[in-house]
């Protein structure tokens, strides 16, 4: 396996940044992740848009073209030979003397790309029969619509969820309203048959697999509600699904271990997964 690192593929396990880099001392950073189909990569513009957004928030310099960039991506899926999978870039503000300010301008960013293979079948197997999740406190900061690599909530709510046995954790603010998932947004069918999934201006990430099921629900003529809604709300919804690069469209079976609809993967979510995996997967580049 191989990794690049600033102009260079290195070897996966030999692969390193400086001690000082601003990514590893101040988790300033961005990342994006594309899922991968055949070797190519799905909801491509989307993810390279949201990427440069993220720098321009965050007033770190685009690192290169993004035909350079491209070029990049695919080379590091080609040399890891990856078919399924995906693949990890990451722009930190680059390297200098441990300091709270920018440093000085003409530092160059870093930049990492990785690629893996995770077997379809494997997240096939787990759609079938649905996943659980689990809720916990949303602590993170006001600009998760960032796609920053600070994680450490996120992290922390993922790992709660692993210890109970969970996929995935559903992250809730003061109000018991659930923000989104720890890597993935969350979707309801409420109990009413309305699909539900929180509005982008309420300091979420507007995930891009998102966006694409937005499209899909639009063209199936299902009605969307575009508006928060709360863990009880969920506990008593028809059904209940995550979206994300890699994860794709997942139900979920059941929340806190309080069964969703009838304790399997419901309608909506199972015609949407199967959509999405076909458009995307015709998509790719
Ligand atoms: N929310 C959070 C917090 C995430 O980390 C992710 C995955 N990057 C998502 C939502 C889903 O976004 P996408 O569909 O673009 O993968």
């Amino acid at each position: 396996r191989v990794a690049y690192v600033n102009g260079v593929y290195q070897r996966h396990a030999e692969a390193t940044i400086h001690v000082e880099d601003r990514g590893f001392q101040f988790a300033d950073g961005v990342y994006e992740v594309w899922s991968v189909f055949g070797g190519r990569m799905a909801d491509f513009e989307g993810h390279m848009t949201r990427l440069h957004r993220s720098l321009n928030e965050l007033r770190i310099d685009i690192p290169m073209s993004a035909e350079s960039l491209t070029r990049v991506l695919k080379e590091t899926i080609r040399r890891n030979r990856v078919r399924d999978g995906i693949v990890y870039l990451q722009v930190t503000r680059g390297t200098a003397r441990r300091d709270h300010p920018f440093p000085a301008p003409g530092t160059p960013p870093s930049v990492v790309v990785t690629s893996k293979s995770i077997p379809f079948a494997r997240s096939q197997a787990q759609a079938a029969k649905g996943v659980a999740v689990v809720t916990h406190p949303d602590i993170r900061w006001g600009r998760c619509d960032i796609k920053t690599v600070g994680l450490l909530p996120n992290v922390l709510a993922k790992q709660a969820a692993r210890d109970k046995g969970a996929y995935e954790a559903w992250m809730v603010d003061e109000m018991g309203l659930v923000t989104e998932g720890s890597s993935t947004n969350a979707w309801i069918v409420d109990k009413a048959g309305k699909l539900r999934t929180r509005d982008t201006q309420a300091n979420i990430l507007k995930g891009i697999t998102r966006t694409a099921i937005m499209a899909m629900i639009e063209a199936e003529g299902i009605e969307l509600d575009e508006r928060p809604f709360s863990v009880e709300e969920a506990k008593e919804a028809k059904e209940a699904f995550f979206t994300a690069a890699g994860a794709f469209v997942m139900p979920a079976i059941s929340i806190d271990g309080v069964k969703i609809g009838d304790g399997k993967p419901g309608p909506i979510a199972t015609k949407l997964r199967a959509r999405y995996l076909e458009e995307a997967k015709r998509e790719a580049i």
